[in-house]
């Protein structure tokens, strides 16, 4: 089975006991395989609905840990992650990202519980990835010699900001944003950002800690940053082999990305509309969903990708296009308090895979 260059895939999460509590609660979410179903109801209808049936690359069921189908924190790595890991190892980029409405597991699924990135049963993608590409590394460690670069950053209002950056005296937010320049070989990059060798995932891990921390920091001050804001953890791997005469390496980065909350983009997503109406958006966001329909579209001979649009696709050009991988990793409430939403991230994620769904209306109300 060849590799595609594009991998969509949908994780459900539990219902929280909020959504478990208010009046009518219900879940709305159905999963069979790789197949979504959701059945939407309009505010105050009672049982008239209409069912969307989705398709994905794959379809993470995370609601009852009691459930046949139930998939951890491991299962979600391995369909997603892992295949990554191997691309990075064979010199491949690639980027994965999160994406849905705030509270709908993102960071959940990338770093853990509370953005613990441990290494427990719950720890999430990144955490996991991290781990396993030093256990490979060692492996490898008698015929190659690897070299690992980590960054982290975030962005905020299209605006870079460091969550690593040396302590230098300054408060945080005093600290000028990062610019981005455009290197005529390596591409896109950002200006005085500070990268980090690590040479164990312990090291590794005390920087994630570290960027976590600032990301929450961040947050408080200026009141829930973190669901308008991207963070972007960046794994620069290089491998040589020793004994050679040829000293050329095989590089790649892969890029990590917890993505800004998507309801800012509100439940009918239409980014034209949206833009001439001048209502507050994520320009990132738009631009990312309009550069990954290119891309799909790019195979059938469209040429145009907007990646400048936005600070993050200008940025990640390198990692989503050509021979890179994209992964998208959309999250979803099963509740029926956020329909609306859900519905608008299933469609997201669903023109990102351009595939063809069919909705139907319910014939029978008391279905
Ligand atoms: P987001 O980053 O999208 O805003 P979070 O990842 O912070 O959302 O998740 C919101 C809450 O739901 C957190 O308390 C988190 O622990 C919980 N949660 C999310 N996904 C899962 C899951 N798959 N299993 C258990 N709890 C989850
Ligand atoms: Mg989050």
């Amino acid at each position: 089975d060849e590799l595609s260059n594009l991998t969509v895939a949908v994780r459900v999460r539990p219902m929280n006991s909020k959504e478990l509590s208010h009046v009518g609660a219900s879940m709305i979410v159905r999963v069979q395989k790789n197949e979504l179903l959701i059945r939407s109801v309009p505010v105050g209808a009672i049982s008239v609905g209409t069912d969307h049936l989705f398709q994905y690359d794959h379809v993470f069921w995370s609601c009852d840990k009691t459930g046949l189908n139930y998939a951890s924190q491991e299962d979600v790595f391995s369909s997603l992650g892992r295949p990554l890991l191997a691309n990075a190892f064979q010199g491949y980029n690639a980027c994965l990202f999160a994406y849905g409405q705030t509270g709908s597991g993102k960071s959940y699924s990338m770093m853990g519980p509370e953005n613990d990135a441990d290494s427990s049963e719950n720890a999430g993608i990144i955490p996991r990835f991290c781990r396993q590409l030093f256990l490979q590394i060692a492996e490898l460690s008698s015929s190659h010699i690897a070299n690992v670069e980590v960054s982290y950053f975030e962005i905020y209002n299209e605006k870079i900001h460091d969550l690593l950056a040396p302590e230098n005296g300054k408060p945080r937010k005093a600290r000028p944003a990062l610019k981005v320049r455009e290197h005529p070989v390596w591409g896109p990059y950002v200006v005085n950002l500070s990268v980090h060798v690590v040479q164990t995932y312990e090291e590794l891990r005390s920087w994630l800690l570290r960027g976590n921390k600032n990301r929450a920091t961040a947050a408080t001050v200026m009141n829930e940053k973190s669901s308008r804001s991207h963070s972007i953890f960046s794994i620069e791997l290089s491998l040589s082999e020793k004994n050679k005469e040829d000293k050329s390496s095989r590089r790649s980065k892969v890029s990590l990305v917890d993505l800004a909350g998507s309801e800012r983009l509100g439940s009918s997503y239409n980014c034209e509309e949206k833009m001439k109406q001048g209502v507050s958006i994520n320009k990132s966001l738009l631009t990312l969903g309009k550069v990954i329909s290119a891309l799909a579209e790019q195979r059938k001979g469209v040429q145009f990708v907007p990646y400048r649009e936005s600070v993050l696709t200008w940025l990640l050009r390198e990692s989503l296009g050509g021979n890179s991988h994209t992964t998208m990793l959309a999250t979803i409430s099963p509740s029926n308090a956020h329909s609306d939403e859900t519905l608008s991230t299933l469609r997201y994620a669903c023109q990102a895979r351009s595939i063809v769904n069919r909705a139907r209306v319910n014939e029978d109300p008391n279905d």
